[in-house]
This record gives structure tokens, C-alpha cells and sequence, in this order.
């Protein structure tokens, strides 16, 4: 086992079947997520990114195991020891989840209107019969604190607070029964840009006081930029390309990781778009996806293989990993330092 791994996925697959007809035969599968495998260490931010329908939600999803998997490996490594979640009953699964936490898109949905800030970020901790009565409270006015919010506020509904206050209502839920992994589903989608850098910012200061390892989703590489060690980038429940931030967005090694960093909005309107010009075309339908590599119909690089052959996933640098037949031979565009 690596040393400094907390959490491993391997060969990861969720398909969901499409039934017909009043039997419900089942006639295909929509392959949601398709053989992903990816690592994240103690401590480190693993940015999962891709467009709306990637599957990367679902990997988030199956990662927590809220949904089956069809195949596939969720090692986590913690107290020396080594559990394959895929592999715990629904009951031991309950029991494990502790250690994992989600921090959920919509601030406004994902808060119970009916309960208090107090009922909120206390349930973990009461369902994990972890604590009651005056430690209780006293684990959730730390949890507030910890996440910059008034404790006086503790009796209040959620429809009071901002909506950047109560993404931090939602933060120390997750934060209350100090989890070592916390996912993080477009954690910030749904704020105001100034917003958005507070939560970014305060997840970062969290992290370090606390250790914690992040999965965090996001459709846009910009988000994921400033708070991510590593970046994977999902296309049609595949993963396409995989390295340290720096090296993805300053050198992208897969055409679909180009148009999606050419789609990042620029500060400085002198600098040059790439000559992919952004992402063009709609994503396939994960249920009939294209032949050979599934970007081809949308790719300004295609060439005849890549209608027949899908690429492997190789290592192209250290720790630099992409699906595509020509990634050492193009010259695609980054983000400038
Ligand atoms: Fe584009 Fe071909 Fe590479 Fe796929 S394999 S990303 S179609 S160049």
C-alpha cells in the first residue's frame, strides 16, 4: 500500500441498465462511469473536472457508495489498515461513514429548511451516536466557529443566512464528526464568483488545521485550479487525463483538457485564445458513445485511427497520465504561469 494514500479507486464502473417495454427488458447500459482508477493522498486535493454528464458526480457518489457500483475497487487506508468499501454490507457502510463526508452543490436545497442550523450540523453526530446533551453542543459551536459562523445564530433556519453562509452551514455539517475524507460535488457552482473565493479559501485553511483529503467536482478548471494538488479530468464516463496542476494547465496533454481550458474566462484580454478556440459540439450519449475515442466527433485533431482504435490511458510524464493517440506529438495549449 503507498504510504501517504488515503484513498484508492480501481477499475471503478457504474453502468445503469436501460429497460424497455412493459418487462422492463433489458436492452443497454449507460455506461455513467467506465473503468476509472485514480488515487488521492492524505492531506491532498484531488479536482475531478469535466462537463455536465461526464460521470464524475456518479464516481463522487459511488465513492461515498450513496449508489452501487457495477465493478470495481474503493480502498480507503486509515489506522493501518486497508477497507475495500465496494465490499461492505449497506450496515457496515453506515458504520464507515464517518470517515467521509459530502459537501453538496446547492446550498439552498441541500439545508433542510424545517431544522435549525443546530439540527443541521448536529445530525452526523447524532446518527453516529458520536455525541449527546452538552458535548453536542459544544462539538457544533466548534464546528461554527471553525467555519467563521456566529454561534448565537445556532437557533436560526437555514432561509436567514446568504448563500455563502450557508454553504458554511453545510461545510460544518460535514466538518462536525471530523471525517479524513470529504467530497466536495460543485461545491461552490451555485455562488457569486467573491463568494465562491471565501468558501475556496476557507476549504483550503480547513484543510490544512485539519488534514483533510478532498475529492472535489467541479465543471469548471478554474475552480479547481487554486485548490487542487492533482487534476483529473472525466470525458463520457472515461478518464482522460490525470497530473499535477501545474503540469495539466500549463501543458494539457489531451485535446478535451485544451478546450476545457480554453473555456476559462482571462483577466488579460491580450492574451491569445488557443487556436481550438473553446469546446465546440455536445457531449455523446454515454449510452451509444462514439467508436475509437470517444472525443473524436468533437476533436480539431483527429485523425483516422482515432474513429477505430480508443487510445490507452498512458503515462506520458511523471505522474502525467492521458488517453490519446497523439499526446506526445501535439503541442496543445495551456494557461500561461
Ligand atoms: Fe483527438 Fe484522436 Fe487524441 Fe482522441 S485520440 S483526443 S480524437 S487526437
Amino acid at each position: 500500500m503507498p504510504e501517504a494514500s488515503l484513498l484508492e479507486v480501481r477499475g471503478l464502473k457504474k453502468y445503469f441498465p436501460i429497460e424497455k417495454g412493459l418487462l422492463r427488458r433489458v436492452v443497454g447500459y449507460v455506461r455513467a462511469v467506465d473503468d476509472v482508477s485514480l488515487r488521492i493522498d492524505k492531506g491532498k486535493t484531488l479536482g475531478l473536472v469535466g462537463e455536465s454528464g461526464s460521470g464524475k458526480t456518479t464516481l463522487g457518489r459511488c465513492v461515498l457508495r450513496a449508489v452501487d457500483l457495477t465493478d470495481g475497487e474503493i480502498v480507503f487506508h486509515h489506522d493501518g489498515l486497508s477497507t475495500d468499501l465496494a465490499q461492505l454490507t449497506r450496515r457496515e457502510m453506515r458504520e464507515f461513514r464517518k470517515h467521509m463526508q459530502m459537501i453538496f452543490q446547492d446550498p439552498f436545497s441541500s439545508l433542510d429548511p424545517r431544522k435549525t442550523v443546530f439540527d443541521i450540523v448536529s445530525e452526523p453526530l447524532r446518527i453516529n451516536k458520536i455525541a449527546s446533551g452538552k458535548a453536542l453542543e459544544d462539538r457544533v459551536r466548534t464546528a461554527l466557529e471553525h467555519v467563521g459562523l456566529d454561534v448565537r445564530y445556532m437557533k436560526r433556519y437555514p432561509h436567514a443566512f446568504s448563500g455563502g453562509q450557508r454553504q458554511r452551514i453545510g461545510i460544518a455539517r460535514a466538518l462536525s464528526i471530523n471525517p479524513q475524507l470529504i467530497v466536495c460535488d460543485e461545491a461552490v457552482s451555485a455562488l457569486d464568483v467573491s463568494v465562491q473565493a471565501q468558501i475556496l479559501n476557507l476549504l483550503k485553511d480547513l484543510q490544512e488545521e485539519f488534514n483533510l483529503t478532498y475529492l472535489f467536482i467541479a465543471h469548471d478548471l478554474s475552480v479547481v485550479e487554486h485548490v487542487s494538488d492533482d487534476v483529473a479530468v472525466m470525458y463520457v464516463g472515461k478518464l482522460v487525463e490525470q497530473a499535477p496542476t501545474q503540469a495539466l494547465f500549463t501543458r494539457p496533454r489531451h485535446p478535451y483538457t485544451e478546450a476545457l481550458l480554453s473555456a476559462i474566462p482571462r483577466p488579460d484580454p491580450d492574451q491569445p485564445l488557443p487556436e481550438s478556440g473553446g469546446i465546440e459540439g455536445e457531449l455523446p450519449d454515454p449510452a451509444d458513445p462514439p467508436s475509437g475515442c470517444y472525443f473524436h466527433p468533437r476533436c480539431p485533431y483527429a485523425e483516422a485511427i482515432c474513429r477505430e482504435q480508443a487510445p490507452p490511458l498512458v503515462e506520458v510524464a511523471p505522474g502525467h497520465i492521458a488517453a490519446c493517440h497523439f499526446s506526445q506529438e501535439l503541442e496543445l495549449q495551456g494557461l500561461e504561469n
